[in-house]
């Protein structure tokens, strides 16, 4: 884990109030998985540093996708190139890619895209076949992942990751949440990755046809520290009480104890 003073290269607003920041961190990329996160220590009147899952890395760089929900994710959409942040990571156990696995389903709700992209082409860089479920609210919250100013590097995602675009209204793609179209796209899967809200984990850990399935969650949840110091943010799972910033944020969706998880 490293703690440095992070050059802003750029800050782009994607859509409405999400925003994309490139910074220069030649520490933390280097040593960031899928999954993991950093914390970022926003001003204004913030005491605690503000979790951020590690979005992207390129070369020295890594990216951060967040959507401005209140003082600190405020104030850091408000910084700008040539600024510099203090952040430390990476932080956390992300998602494990097991060699042996071939075949990805990566399940995604609104701002649950933010650690998924990273995984997503990191999986297809290793020669997995990788599906990427994106759910949203409406075609103009739907992250432009598969276009050519899309998230990924050089615009278009890698050819071999298919995207499936989901909308509550059915303004753009299947008409519906995400999860209706798990069951579509399990036939040969043997990993199933997935972040979003925590109905959509009510959802999947209800669904029959995850049952017994190998299913690995991120968790969000209020965090202090990031660092396994405060244990603000420990869970109950089936092996014991957890931390989600030190034993997670990813958890296999079967060791959470859904009736006790409060999430935010
Ligand atoms: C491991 C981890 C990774 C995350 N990665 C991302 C990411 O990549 N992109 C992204 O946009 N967000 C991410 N989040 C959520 C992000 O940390 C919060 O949105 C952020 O801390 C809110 O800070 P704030 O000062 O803007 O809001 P505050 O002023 O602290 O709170 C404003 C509102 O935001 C809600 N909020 C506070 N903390 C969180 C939280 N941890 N998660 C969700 N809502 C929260 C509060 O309930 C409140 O309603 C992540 C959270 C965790 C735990």
């Amino acid at each position: 884990m490293k703690q440095i003073r992070a050059i802003i290269k750029s800050s782009m607003e994607i859509i409405p109030e999400i925003y994309l920041v490139w910074l220069d961190a030649p520490e933390i990329a280097a040593a960031a998985a899928p999954g993991q996160f950093v914390m970022v220590r926003c001003g204004g009147d913030t005491v605690l540093p503000r979790p951020l899952s590690i979005h992207r890395v390129e070369g020295d760089s890594l990216s951060l996708l967040f959507s401005v929900v209140g003082r600190g994710t405020r104030w850091l959409s408000q910084q700008e190139k040539g600024e510099s942040l203090d952040i430390f990571g990476p932080l956390g156990n992300g998602f494990r890619i097991d060699p042996a696995s071939k075949n990805l389903l990566i399940v995604s709700g609104g701002m649950g895209i933010a650690p998924l992209v990273f995984l997503a082409d990191i999986a297809a860089g290793e020669g997995k076949k990788v599906t990427l479920i994106t759910g949203a609210r409406s075609a103009d919250c739907l992250l432009p992942i598969s276009s050519p100013q899309g998230l990924f590097d050089g615009g278009m995602h890698p050819a071999s990751i298919n995207v499936v675009n989901a909308t509550d209204d059915g303004s753009e793609g299947f008409k519906g949440p995400a999860t209706d179209l798990i069951p579509a796209y399990l036939e040969g899967v043997d990993r199933i990755y997935a972040c979003g809200p925590l109905e959509m984990y009510r959802t999947m850990a209800q669904m029959p046809e995850l049952k017994n399935k190998p299913v690995q969650l991120s968790l969000e949840i209020m965090m202090g520290c990031g660092m396994g110091v405060c244990y603000g943010c420990t869970i109950k799972t089936k092996q014991g009480l957890k931390q989600v910033c030190k034993d997670g944020p990813v958890f296999d969706m079967g060791d959470v104890v859904w009736e006790e998880f409060e999430g935010l």
